[in-house]
């Protein structure tokens, strides 16, 4: 007899919200998680240093997704839940060092400086142009296609580079931005589909999104995203053992046995594994190569993230907006940078403003053997240039993350369709985690309940 019910291997905000709806939906079962790191929060993290608070890596979710929401409020944050400053909805593209501004409308778009007449009419054009084809077809190609190579380059590689680090040649759009490919497919049109969408809205009396789905403000918590994982260990730190590195995984009769590298083993009838995929690779080597290949297969790019302090009249730009990203064609060193106390103003003490500035993304992977005063003077370098700094930052963190963000590069769906036929041969072991279905705190959420969802229906 297995000595639990579930084991969870993990705790980043998967690991976490698997325990949490173990323990709100199924109280009666036992469950432990075992966490390799002495804190909680995978890539989630937050500093507060000189009056500033830092995120390390994500610095928030979209509260489009209700789910994320209702775990909030189970876990009593409701009160905490910091939504984005909604005067600053401006966002920024650098071409040719100039910060030039996203159009908000169609109106807005016809008149802007982001692209030229040629590209601006060319994006015009996307209803005439050609439909897909069934073939699992790379981001880039998919914007060129519909909007131009113009606009490909310069509104979406360094939208892909901003959300995933990534290459958009490289990225699958089915795999990362599914609901564009539906769009294409149902309706021919980009322009099509979102007029239908708005019918559709208004008929249901509802507001429309735009093209990546119904919008939503970003949304942390008072002081930054770490609250989150400090009330996840609060309330369930009787289930959950740090510094219990999960080495390896064995199959016997009725159970699975986790074995950590304490030399520690636990039984349990399923596991959930919750790290990055590439750790997962290593676990399930004994009892399946075929997974472990395709788990270890998963690339991901790495990511530096730059935190800057400045007195706010050292700053020349009114950082009236979200912040900018980066075009690659620009050939910068940074992908972009965000204007995190603009976006959340206790995120900086008064009188100073704070900058989260990312460098690296997939084919940049020297940018994590950098050290932090080169990732400082690079970072600042660029903001010298693109926002106008008139001294040196009065404080300064640099966070590095070796593979940060796991790439669904063309191909993704076939190899999540292998792993998938693997898992049926290991009833019992699950996958949780960004590596597989979305990369966002709301697709991890979304995954550990389906995870658990499939636990529950099998005991
Ligand atoms: C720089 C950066 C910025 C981001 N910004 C955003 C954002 O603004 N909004 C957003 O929605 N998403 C963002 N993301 C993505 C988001 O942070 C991640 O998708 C999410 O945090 C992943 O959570 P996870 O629990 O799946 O994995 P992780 O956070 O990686 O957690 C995995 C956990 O497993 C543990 N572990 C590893 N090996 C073992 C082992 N052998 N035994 C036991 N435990 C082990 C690790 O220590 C870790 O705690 C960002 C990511 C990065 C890197």
């Amino acid at each position: 007899m297995p000595d639990r019910d579930v084991v969870i291997i993990g705790g980043g905000i998967s690991g976490l919200t698997a325990l949490h709806f173990l323990r709100t939906r199924q109280p009666d079962g036992t469950v432990t998680l075992l966490e390799a790191a002495a804190r909680l929060g995978g890539t989630i993290g937050t500093d507060h240093v000189q009056g500033h608070s830092f995120d390390w890596g994500p610095n928030g979710f979209l509260d489009r997704e209700p789910l994320t929401l209702q775990v909030c409020d189970e876990l009593g944050l409701d009160d905490t839940l910091e939504r984005a400053n909604p005067n600053v909805s401006n966002r920024f593209i650098c071409r040719d060092s100039t910060l030039r501004a996203v159009p908000s409308s169609p109106g807005k778009f016809l008149t802007s400086d982001i692209l030229s007449l040629k590209g601006r009419l060319r994006v015009l054009w996307e209803p005439f142009a050609p439909s897909a084809n069934a073939k699992d077809e790379s981001i880039y190609d998919f914007a060129s296609r519909r909007i131009g190579r113009e606009a490909a380059d310069y509104l979406v590689q360094p939208m892909v580079s901003g959300v995933y680090g990534g290459v958009a040649t490289k990225l699958s759009l089915k795999s990362c931005f599914s609901i564009m490919h539906k769009m294409e497919s149902e309706h021919g049109s980009l322009v099509k589909a979102m007029i239908a969408r708005k019918r559709a809205a208004k008929a249901e009396g509802k507001k429309s999104g735009g093209p990546s789905g119904p919008g939503g403000w970003l949304t942390s918590f008072s002081g930054g995203l770490y609250a989150l994982i400090e009330r996840f260990h609060e309330l369930y730190r009787d289930h959950i053992r740090l510094e219990a590195p999960v080495e390896s995984l064995t199959r016997d009769d009725e159970s699975w046995v986790v074995h950590c590298s304490t030399g520690e083993t636990l039984s349990a009838r399923s596991v959930i594994i919750a790290t990055p995929s590439y750790k997962a690779a290593d676990m399930v080597q004994s009892v399946s190569k075929r997974l472990s290949d395709h788990l270890a297969a998963i690339p991901y790019a790495p990511i530096a993230v730059v935190c800057t302090g400045f007195d706010r009249e050292a700053v020349v730009h009114p950082l009236d907006g979200f912040g900018f990203l980066v075009p690659a064609k620009e050939k910068r060193d940074i992908l972009g940078s965000i204007w995190t106390s603009s976006i959340f103003a206790d995120r900086a003490p008064g009188g100073q403003v704070q900058f989260r500035t990312m460098l690296g993304g997939d084919g940049n992977h020297a940018v994590t053997d950098w050290s932090d005063t080169e990732l400082v003077t690079r970072a600042c370098g660029d903001l010298k240039d693109i926002v106008g700094l008139k001294a040196e930052p009065t404080v300064a963190r640099v966070y590095r993350w070796d593979r940060g963000i796991p790439q669904f590069v063309i191909g993704h769906g076939e190899r999540m369709a292998s792993v998938e036929k693997e898992l049926i041969e290991l009833p019992g072991l699950h996958l949780a985690g960004n590596a597989y279905y979305g990369i966002g705190l709301n697709d991890c959420v979304k995954q550990a309940l389906y995870v658990t969802d499939r636990i529950r229906n099998d005991q």
